[in-house]
């Protein structure tokens, strides 16, 4: 990660859910482990088989369910299950835009193309070439990893992108669903077999923060976040049963910079000198507009702008569909993007308007 940290994107969002959602908590996730926390099988039987993921330690959720009061625990949205989420929606944009699904434009962190291990062996490589340094540097690191990587991160490199877990917000509702088991092997269904789920429906407020980011990277995320407006990316587990059906609001969203420059300006790590001069591979753009509503905070060591105050659609917001402009620039000019499958998500999105987005190599690349 560089530091120190030059700019940062806040997002304030509710992750509303539409329907049934089940994230599982994973203590009472086999027979073994509900015998554990609740010996007796009266009691055991009256229980749902799975409930949504709780705060609660495992004294206090063992006592709660003994006396069958699930609905005093503390439930939440964990923020590995959002950040995963993120990712895998930023990872399916970049796979429907490459033109060789054989050699997509992001790696896949589950499989030996991840970008750490393709990093290492590369490493391997200069080590046995060289056999005077083995290490990477940072810049080498960044420079080598794909875009999802550059934003998420691998286990070479730190992510740029926070989420904090939802936190649920006002009311919500409660309910038990009864499933019919179906026998794995047969997929017929098992005699007097049933399961039920403990799901929920309502909202989760939680806040998205994205430190030394590029444009473009917003404008991925800006992708995103239509999905999820749109009810496309179902959130937690159970979707052939209907459930993670979910949307979102963006609230508010602030932007910070460290350091005086000139106002009102949207500005990417490529437009920090001090950083661009380091040799990443950072894209530098030049945006005819800014789209920043006001300035709240102009310190010796920081600026902050209130991009959005109330609640926005990110179809209709003039900050994502900028930020989605410079993404566009950047798939148009890249080896690998399929020009007919870019001209389809732009259609489906948000328009360039009246952007312009310029590619250009970063002037202090070797
Ligand atoms: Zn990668």
């Amino acid at each position: 990660m560089l530091t120190p940290i030059l700019n940062e994107l806040q997002l304030k969002l509710k992750i509303v859910a539409t329907g049934p959602m089940l994230i599982r908590d994973g203590r009472m996730s086999s027979d073994e482990q509900r015998k554990k926390l609740v010996p007796n099988e009266t009691v055991r039987q009256n229980l749902p088989d799975s409930i949504f993921v709780c705060r609660n330690t495992y004294a206090d959720l063992k006592d709660k369910l003994n006396k069958n009061d699930i609905n005093k625990l503390k439930f939440y949205l964990p923020r590995t299950s959002l950040r995963g989420l993120l990712r895998q929606q930023a990872e399916s944009i970049m796979r429907m835009l490459s033109s060789d699904q054989e050699d997509p434009l992001c790696c896949n962190p589950f499989d030996e193309t991840n970008c750490a291990e393709r990093i290492e062996k590369a490493l391997l490589r200069l080590h046995d070439r060289q056999n005077r340094r083995n290490r990477l540097s940072a810049v080498e690191i960044f420079n080598a990893s794909c875009a999802i990587c550059r934003l998420f991160g691998s286990t070479a490199m730190a992510s740029r992108i926070e989420v904090d877990d939802g936190v649920p917000q006002g009311m919500f509702a409660y309910d038990e669903r009864v499933h019919v088991a179906i026998d794995r092997f047969t997929g017929g269904s098992v005699p007097g077999a049933l399961f039920k789920d403990f799901v929920l429906s309502g909202a989760f407020e939680t806040e998205i923060r994205i430190r030394n980011f590029e444009i473009w990277q917003l404008g991925l995320l800006a992708y995103v976040l239509r999905d999820l407006e749109n009810g496309d990316v179902p959130v937690g587990s159970g979707k052939n049963k209907g459930y993670g059906q979910a949307t979102i609001v963006l609230e508010n969203i602030t932007l910070k910079y460290r350091g005086k420059h000139q106002p009102n300006q949207l500005l990417g790590m490529a437009d920090f000198p001090e950083i661009s001069a380091r040799r990443y591979d950072f894209k530098k753009h030049e945006l005819t507009q800014y789209p920043i509503e006001s300035q709240v905070g102009n310190g010796l060591l920081s600026q902050e702008y209130v991009i959005q105050a109330t609640p926005t659609s990110v179809i209709e917001s003039r900050f994502w569909q900028v930020c989605a402009g410079v993404f566009n620039g950047i798939v148009r000019n890249a080896a690998g993007a399929d020009s007919q499958r870019f001209q389809k998500l732009s259609e489906l999105c948000i328009s360039d308007g009246t952007i312009v987005a310029q590619q250009t190599e970063n002037e202090e690349q070797p």
